[in-house]
């Protein structure tokens, strides 16, 4: 049997011995990371409005709250920058790598936590404003960027996804320090779910919550599945669904015309743009760098077997190229795509 590593041991390990260790045995303690410091910035923030309720928080694969627990759960790569390094190199992206990401992340994780603790779900008001705490999550939603109903806070209009985060959203930007959520909402009816929980936060300041678990779900040392493993997932679980025929997108930015035919080809034209046409693309859409990489990798292949050439001027065609593929990314955010619910 092989013994567990010791948290400066992962510094030394390549990645594929780091992939083939179980989570589970990873030496892993929020104590004495940043991670501990954000904590206690969100605690400092609940304390500074009045509320009593401190949310508990342990170290899992991803970020959540479980059901009816008033706590949530925070991904394992954020505790060690080794794992943050191969969490980057496996999905491109980290989320809740960068502070102020991470402070934004958990301010909506502790939204749902306080609404566990209280049970606000079941007041009458909060299902007029937000819906049914109750209704099933949605494989996807199909957002509507100009909707005034909801807060921006997360990426890709988050609040739309479902009555839990619509609160958990409002929460976030009600919490935020130095927030002017009342001068930049005004006239939105999303205000109107920000004065509600404004009144209710000044109604439990000051009281213990009902619900004062510290339970814990899928606690880091309970997950047996490899780092390997456990990347295969979460990729697949990242994969677009392909539209079967956007060939004629294509031909609209790139040419097999023989006048052409000495041009730089689409495939490296691509590839010399991709980190670039990724970020652009996740920055406008909220959608996983991983997921718009796979989307660039498939429209790469096939610009190769159709012999595709730069036929415009090149930044022209970059235009173009991103606007495809932003198009591409909002459609597979409706028909096949879902993000992990945070
Ligand atoms: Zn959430």
């Amino acid at each position: 049997m092989k013994l567990a590593p010791r948290a400066k041991d992962l510094n030394r390990m390549t990645d594929e011995q780091l992939l083939d260790l179980r989570l589970c045995d990873l030496p892993l303690k929020i104590e004495g990371t940043p991670l501990e410091q954000r904590v206690s910035w969100i605690r400092a923030e609940l304390d500074a409005r009045g509320l009593l309720f401190k949310p508990h928080v342990w170290l899992s694969e991803e970020w959540f709250t479980p059901d009816d627990i008033p706590g949530f759960a925070i991904p394992f790569y954020l505790a060690h920058p080794r794992l943050f390094k191969l969490e980057r190199r496996q999905m491109l992206k980290v989320e809740g790598g960068a502070e102020k990401e991470c402070l934004r992340i958990m301010r909506h994780e502790a939204g749902h936590a306080i609404d566990n603790a209280f049970r606000l779900h079941k007041r009458r008001l909060y299902r007029e404003l937000f819906g049914l705490f109750t209704r099933p999550y949605p494989n996807w939603y199909k957002p509507e960027p100009n909707s005034r109903q909801y807060v921006l806070h997360l990426p890709a209009w988050y609040a739309q996804a479902h009555p839990a985060e619509d609160f958990a959203e409002t929460f976030s930007v009600w919490l935020t320090p130095g927030s002017r959520w009342r001068r930049q909402y005004q006239g939105w009816p999303a205000l109107r779910k920000l004065e509600y929980v404004d009144a209710v936060m000044g109604e439990i300041a000051g009281t213990v919550p009902a619900n004062k678990s510290r339970l814990t779900v899928a606690d880091l040392s309970e997950i047996k599945v490899t780092l390997r493993e456990h990347y295969a997932n979460k990729r697949r679980h990242y994969d677009f669904q392909w539209p079967p025929d956007y060939d004629r997108d294509l031909l609209r930015i790139f040419s097999t015309e023989p006048r052409h035919q000495t041009r730089p080809s689409a495939v490296s034209f691509l590839r010399r743009h991709r980190r670039e046409l990724c970020y652009e693309v996740a920055e406008g859409t909220g959608a996983h760098e991983y997921a718009i990489d796979q989307m660039l990798a498939q429209m790469i292949n096939r610009c190769r077997d159709l012999k595709l050439r730069v036929g415009l001027q090149q930044e022209h065609a970059r235009k173009k190229a991103l606007v495809l593929l932003t198009v591409q990314t909002m459609n597979g955010i409706h028909t096949g795509y879902h993000r992990i619910a945070l």
